[in-house]
């Protein structure tokens, strides 16, 4: 049977789907509490269409398993083994139905999902030739403050980072990493940091679950009188009660990570009264259509989003810039830095940043092509 011609029916049915490792190099090291990283493993998901589209789509794990369990590698063989099977034939532009599809075939999976359903939308914004953010509703706002992520290096050496980005122009707000030394000494060194810092920096931190409530009780008010605003899941994602219990002890603000990553965490979260802010991720959550229940739950309960980042390259940055912008209750910016932390990108323009805001992309999709030579030149051998 022949493929049916564009704009016909048929033709937006899927007729293959090609899944791709890459290992993008940093711009430097980039340490998290448990490891370091010097390169970003990406896997490259490219839906086609019977009609000739080809949507594209990422994920990446920065560092492997530790953060989710979910690995590249992986993913790579969820999509190839199951998933492609389930969506080749189906409408492309049924994404929420593909994505429960995908739900009720695989548990748990977030990553992976994700970059399938990204790949999805942006077959959907190139058949109706409209940029995703207006599939999604429409933008509330065409750019994105982005925080710039320090690792968890020595004072010095981050300190010394954030100027340069200070005198360039670029970034206002950092996110410092903590978790790698004893709870005094993290603490002394982040108020090192935040004393060197202008007073027009902002600066907030983020301890990815290393701490327990008392530690938590006994070191807050050290972050609180650094100048700390924002503090990042100090707690193990599970206890929702101990955050709540700080909320009410102390100022600074909790951001919920590891504790949301689906929209009944969403809920819980809200219901538990353990979160000021939400950090909201593609990846995590299984993609856009899961991170925009996440942020109606966040606007039912007068909760503020921030638009996290699994360090992306221009695709996904691209398509997190698309739903991060058509959220109206993503007040408190982004860290969408993947790009700046690459070394390189896979796409023939990259997405834009402009004193330290990331652009809204327009183009139909995403409004990203890649680039085929820089596919072939970092993809796994
Ligand atoms: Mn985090």
């Amino acid at each position: 049977m022949p493929a049916p011609a564009p704009g016909r029916p048929g033709s937006l049915l899927v007729s293959g789907i090609e899944t791709t490792l890459l290992d993008l190099p940093l711009v430097r090291p980039h340490r998290f509490s448990v490891l370091s990283i010097e390169t970003q493993a990406v896997l490259l998901v490219r839906v086609r269409t019977a009609g000739g589209i080809t949507g594209i789509g990422e994920g990446g794990v920065p560092g492997g398993p530790w953060w989710g369990g979910e690995s590249i590698e992986g993913m790579r063989a969820l999509v190839d083994g199951y998933l492609v099977p389930l969506l080749l034939g189906q409408d492309a532009l049924r994404v929420d139905y593909l994505a429960h599809r995908m739900d009720r075939l695989a548990a748990g999976a977030p990553f992976a999902k994700a970059a399938v359903e990204m790949a999805l939308w942006d077959v959907c914004g190139k058949a109706l030739g409209a940029p995703l953010h207006q599939l999604l509703g429409g933008a509330h706002r065409t750019e994105l403050p982005v925080t710039w992520a320090l690792g968890a290096e020595p004072a010095e050496t981050v300190i010394e980072e954030a100027r340069a980005k200070l005198d360039a122009g670029a970034h206002q707000r950092f996110k410092l990493k903590m978790g790698a030394l004893p709870p005094a000494e993290d603490v002394a060194r982040v108020a090192r940091v935040a004393a060197a810092l202008p007073e027009t920096a902002r600066l907030s931190v983020d301890l990815n679950g290393s701490w327990d409530e008392l530690t938590a009780r006994r070191f807050l008010p050290g972050l609180d009188a650094a100048g700390i605003d924002l503090v990042e899941q100090p707690l193990p994602a599970w206890n929702l009660a101990a955050a709540a219990r700080l909320r009410e002890r102390h100022r600074v603000a909790l951001m919920a990570d590891e504790s949301l990553r689906t929209t009944q965490d969403a809920a819980a979260v809200a219901a538990a009264h353990a979160a000021d802010v939400f950090a909201v991720k593609l990846a995590k959550s299984g993609g856009i259509g899961a991170v925009r229940q996440i942020a109606a739950v966040a606007e039912a309960n007068g909760i503020a989003c921030y638009g996290g980042t699994t360090i992306e390259t221009s695709v996904g940055t691209a398509a997190a810039a698309h739903a991060f912008c058509a959220v109206a209750a993503l007040t408190a910016g982004c860290e969408l830095f993947g790009p700046l932390l690459l070394a390189d990108d896979i796409t023939a323009r990259p997405v834009s940043y402009v004193s330290g805001s990331l652009l809204l992309p327009e183009g139909p999709g995403l409004g990203i092509t890649l680039d085929e030579d820089k596919v072939a030149k970092y993809a796994r051998r």
